[in-house]
């Protein structure tokens, strides 16, 4: 099962936990019903039930957040700011939402914060962001204004580890609210996590880079993590550098031919 579809799993209505909907005149086969909770996020989703109440999307994960719910990344980030879906909100502190042009035709999505993205609430602003600049001014791409760049996560993990798959979990629907309001052409999912948590690809960063994958109708394709780079500066061909050169000649080439399409 997809992380996505993990989602989908976990909101699945258990009555031994009390929903905050329970509140709001709803039943529990009413809420079934409404959130079509067993389609795959693929499919088109219910329209925002009349009675729900988004204020509680940030009190925990059970609550669902139906597509449509945001009018704009601005107001979906003043939910995660005060988000405690999951354990992540402990010590975080900030939410690190998105960074670049919300009207971008390229999204670019990594696993999470570290310590600078933290502190900053900014997203690939240490090291890793500075190398990541370079990498798309390579190809004459404007992080400002050719990109948007996330995570599937928007709040630090402690000591940087790998989110669980029920952090993802919790977070997810932010990112799908995400990526309907940009919009992209082409996804970029910069390392493991970010492909295993949007996709469900399990495979290994390095055997699917740089291969062109269409979720939900956009092109997708898993790029090595500028921080990897960091730790292997060779520039050889075959190199992770030479690589990630090869990968993003791709992408400026892929969004020239959508954009003349
Ligand atoms: S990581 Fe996502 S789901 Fe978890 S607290 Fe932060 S914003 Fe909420």
């Amino acid at each position: 099962m997809t992380l996505a579809g993990r989602e989908s799993k976990a909101f699945s209505y258990n009555q031994s936990t009390r929903s905050p909907l329970a509140d709001h005149d709803m039943s529990g086969e009413q809420q079934i019903n409404l959130f079509n909770w067993d389609a795959p996020p693929s499919e088109p989703v219910s329209p925002i039930p009349v009675n729900f109440d988004p204020e509680l999307i940030p009190t925990g994960a059970q609550v669902p957040i139906p597509s449509g719910t945001y009018q704009s990344v601005a107001d979906l980030g003043k939910h995660c700011d005060r988000c405690q879906r999951c354990d992540l909100a402990k010590q975080r502190t900030h939410a690190v939402v998105g960074r670049g042009n919300p009207q971008a035709k390229i999204m670019i999505i990594g696993e999470g914060p570290g310590q600078t993205e933290d502190e900053t609430g900014l997203p690939f602003v240490g090291k890793a962001g500075q190398l990541l600049e370079k990498i798309l001014a390579s190809v004459k791409l404007d992080s400002q204004q050719d990109v948007y760049i996330c995570n599937i996560v928007k709040c630090r993990p402690p000591e940087n580890r790998v989110p669980t798959p029920d952090e993802i979990a919790a977070c997810l629907p932010y990112l799908l609210e995400q990526i309907r309001i940009v919009d992209p052409k082409i996804i970029l999912l910069t390392g493991a996590t970010a492909v295993k948590g949007l996709i469900g690809d399990k495979r290994g960063i390095t055997k699917i880079r740089g291969e062109w994958m269409e979720w939900q109708g956009r092109q997708c394709m898993p790029i090595l993590h500028p921080a990897y780079l960091l730790r292997n500066p060779s520039k050889d061909v075959g190199s992770p550098k030479w690589l990630m050169w090869q990968d993003i000649q791709a992408v400026k080439t892929k969004l020239e031919q959508l954009l003349a399409d």
